[in-house]
């Protein structure tokens, strides 16, 4: 199975499980960020134009079917960076699927200046590594001593830490999915 087809057979099924508000909540989300090109072809015009003016219906109906590819595009979002590995063992383990094989390319992200997971789609956006808890902040990557800045500890601390208890601080060991490590390459 081609990386796209189980990457759109993972996000139905996640998108199934999803509560009403759960899914009001993630396109109201959507109302708040830059529109990617990608989505945008794959939009109703009137979801396009509700977007261009940032604003949501009252009533929304987050099962509207125009709302659709909004929802898919979330669901996908946290299995984009996953290994081909991880995608079969995810299509049979939760969707019951009989998969052998996923194939294709992975999307080239960048390593964790921590734990060298490739957990990052772009460099200094603020995003939390999922395996080590590192919050990616361009200021705390270009002086590695500094503590002050979205992590509460410097880089060179946190790679202390993440070598005695693989997580930047214990509260942020807490919060980390154990499946992380299963889930992303790691740099060479
Ligand atoms: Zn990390």
């Amino acid at each position: 199975m081609q990386r796209e087809e189980a990457l759109e057979k993972i996000a139905w099924y996640h998108l199934k499980q999803l509560s009403r508000d759960e899914a009001t909540e993630l396109i109201l989300e959507f109302f708040n960020e830059p529109l990617k090109p990608s989505l945008r072809q794959k939009l109703n015009l009137t979801a396009v134009l509700q977007w261009e003016t940032h604003q949501p219906p009252t009533d929304l109906q987050p099962g509207n079917p125009i709302y659709r590819p909004i929802l898919l595009e979330k669901m996908k979002e946290p299995f984009r960076g996953a290994t081909n590995e991880y995608l079969v063992k995810h299509l049979k383990e939760s969707l019951g699927l009989e998969v052998d094989q996923v194939i294709g390319e992975l999307p080239t992200w960048l390593p964790c200046p921590v734990c060298s997971y490739r957990t990052f789609a772009v460099v200094g956006d603020w995003a939390t590594c999922p395996v080590c808890g590192w919050v990616s902040d361009p200021v705390q990557e270009a002086m590695h001593d500094d503590p002050t800045g979205a992590n509460g500890v410097s880089l060179n601390q946190a790679r202390q830490n993440y070598e005695e208890f693989e997580a930047i601080t214990q509260e942020k060991l807490e919060e980390l999915d154990p499946e992380a490590k299963a889930k992303y390459p790691k740099s060479a």
